[in-house]
């Protein structure tokens, strides 16, 4: 059987590279539905308040389009972030 395609809108955070995605295309996403994602996101790094909102945008404005299955779309972080915990630990040894 083959898989319907669906588009996704896929978020990266710039300090974890933890990834939350969101079902359809960029442009039918507002960008403050972008930037809230990310800002409750970034609020778990402890970062201070410029180097958020500088990571914040950063974050929003690479979010990336991604054609996947439905079964992918399916398995995609769409009400958590998620994608790389280890790496994060790592990043955290400071
Ligand atoms: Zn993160």
């Amino acid at each position: 059987m083959q898989s319907a395609m669906a588009r996704a809108t896929v978020l990266t955070c710039p300090v974890c590279g933890a990834e939350r995605a969101f079902e359809g295309d960029l442009d039918a996403l507002d960008e403050s539905t972008l930037l809230a994602a990310v800002d409750a996101h970034l609020a778990e790094h402890a970062l201070d308040e410029s180097a958020r909102a500088i990571r914040k945008h950063a974050a929003a404005s690479r979010a990336e389009e991604r054609i996947v299955d439905d079964a992918t779309l399916a398995s995609l972080p769409t009400g958590d972030w998620t994608g790389t915990i280890a790496a994060a630990a790592d990043a955290t040894g400071a």
